[in-house]
């Protein structure tokens, strides 16, 4: 319940108050080399939470290079014994997983019932490249009749992670684990409104005994360390998680070393639903996949497409539910929706009210900020109808409980406001004809489609955006073929 979350957060504060937040760097929590601090806020009363250090480039400097010292070894580990170690980290996530779930929440005001099961799901994370080690190094071998040809993939070296804070801790396990299990050492840049989870990442894969400068965390400011991190010359690749125009910043950023880059960036998603669907189904999947974690989740249905002849009906009961939900205490487990990320984020979703009312939409529900427990930054959930597909809000990624809604006529109407957007990652399309369901999937521009299901991830498939939601593919066996290089080798029969 939510005094027992509060029970059990109240020493883990206290504690984290006392220790501060410091970079992991070749085995050693130390603080920055220019002495500097800043300060991890909670959004739900500005309470400050720690000192953390502040990195700079001579911290990623010194980063970069025990990540490079420790890269022979850990490369040539059998990968048995990395399985192992992977297996370690996975179980110390597990056991720890109620604590991070609840520092998460005061961190970030993600609400605590959508994260409890974060921390398993980055224990999966773990568990699930961890038995992937073994393969991680496999070829083909394609005989010619004058050569045996080999192909093998080796892992590129070390890397650079660099995550948001929509959902920390799960994020960059998702990049970590692939990146140690092919075999690559890693420094972590987490995002600098949620340092705390990331923090507690490095302390258990150091107790865990992964070696000395396989895994570095450098904390700090995007301009500041994640730049550096980008710009060095020690990091082989960039594993990139946040906005689009940030992604732009990297690649440029990372030309003169020549970067290879993998992007996970923002969507502007559809969720298309048919008069023939099962639309109690649909209207709970509606509901969940924007309003849950704040709205705040890349793979968030943020524009509702409903078909004309059932739009009234719909909103209207999509209106009383969005009405109903519980804004409040992210550790409360009756929360639906929490404070937002910071003040300057709460600032930006409710600018998106001023901007639609203008474009001539309707605020139906919400649209102002709220009145929380501890005075954060809360909103109230925001439903937008009566809005076409050129207004703003239709356009740009707001990332916070807010649907704009959009009615259509038919199939090929449906498919070209999907598809009307500079955003590409994921697509949820509702209706009983499994015919139509197959066409609309193929022609969505977008790199994950769900038919008559919520976003549901599966570890071994591909995850990805389209156009500007991203580059590259992770899950399974594609995560590999980024951190790792493909060597051929020809030898004469
Ligand atoms: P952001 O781009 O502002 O920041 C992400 C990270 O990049 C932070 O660690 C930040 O410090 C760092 N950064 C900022 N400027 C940098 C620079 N010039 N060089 C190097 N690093 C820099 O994103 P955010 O606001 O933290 O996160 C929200 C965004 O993330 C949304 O757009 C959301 O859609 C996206 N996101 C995408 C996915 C996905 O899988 N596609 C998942 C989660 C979040």
């Amino acid at each position: 319940g939510f005094q027992a979350n509060l029970d059990r957060a109240a020493p883990l504060l206290k504690q984290l108050k006392a220790d501060g937040i410091g970079h992991l760097i070749g085995g050693e929590i130390v603080a920055a080399s220019s002495g500097e601090v800043f300060e991890t806020a909670s959004p739900i009363d500005n309470s400050v939470l720690a000192q953390v250090a502040r990195g700079t480039a001579a911290d990623i400097d010194r980063a970069a290079k025990a990540a490079k010292a420790a890269f022979p070894a850990w490369r040539d580990m059998a990968p048995a014994k990395r399985r192992k170690l992977l297996h370690t980290i996975a179980d110390a996530i597990e056991a720890r997983a109620d604590d991070i779930a609840v520092l998460e929440c005061i961190d970030t005001g993600q609400a605590h019932r959508f994260m409890a099961k974060a921390a398993i799901r980055a224990a999966e994370n773990f568990r699930f490249f961890a038995d992937k080690c073994a393969e991680a190094r496999d070829g083909l071998n394609t005989p010619s009749d004058e050569h045996w040809n080999v192909s093998t993939r080796v892992p590129i070296g070390p890397v650079g992670v660099i995550t948001p804070w929509n959902t920390p801790f799960m994020l960059s396990t998702w990049k970590i684990a692939p990146a140690l299990a092919a075999g690559c050492t890693v420094v972590h840049k987490p995002a600098e409104w949620s340092p705390v989870t990331a923090d507690m990442l490095a302390r258990i894969c150091k107790d865990a005994g992964l070696p000395d400068g396989v895994l570095n965390t450098v904390h700090g400011f995007g301009e500041e360390a994640g730049k550096a991190l980008t710009e060095h010359p020690a990091i082989k690749a960039i594993a990139f998680v946040g906005e689009t125009a940030t992604g732009a910043a990297i690649m440029a950023q990372g030309a003169p070393t020549l970067k290879r880059v993998h992007f996970e960036l923002g969507g502007k998603n559809p969720v298309i639903v048919f008069g023939d669907a099962d639309l109690d189904r649909a209207l709970d999947a509606v509901v969940f996949m924007i309003y849950s974690l704040n709205g705040e989740r890349c793979t968030s249905s943020s524009r509702l497409l409903v078909q004309s002849s059932i739009a009234d009906s719909f909103i209207e009961k999509l209106a009383a539910r969005v009405r109903a939900l519980k804004v409040g205490h992210p550790l409360d487990p009756a929360t639906e929706v929490g404070p937002l990320i910071h003040q300057r984020h709460l600032d930006k979703v409710c600018s998106y009210v001023d901007v639609a009312r203008k474009d001539g939409a309707t605020i139906a529900v919400g649209g102002a900020p709220f009145d929380g427990p501890g005075g954060g930054h809360y909103v109230q959930p925001t439903l937008v109808t009566n809005a076409r597909s050129d207004m703003q809000v239709a356009q740009d990624e707001v990332f916070g409980p807010f649907l704009t809604v959009i009615p259509f006529k038919d199939e090929a109407e449906a498919i070209q406001i999907a598809n009307d957007v500079r955003y590409g990652l994921t697509g949820y399309v509702w209706t009983a004809d499994m015919g139509r369901a197959l066409r609309v999937a193929d022609a969505l521009e977008a790199g994950m489609i769900w038919l008559n299901s919520e976003n549901v991830r599966h570890l071994p498939t591909p995850f990805g955006g389209m156009k500007q939601s991203g580059i590259g593919r992770d899950g399974g066996d594609y995560s590999f073929d980024f951190y790792m290089e493909t060597k051929h080798v020809s030898l004469a029969r």
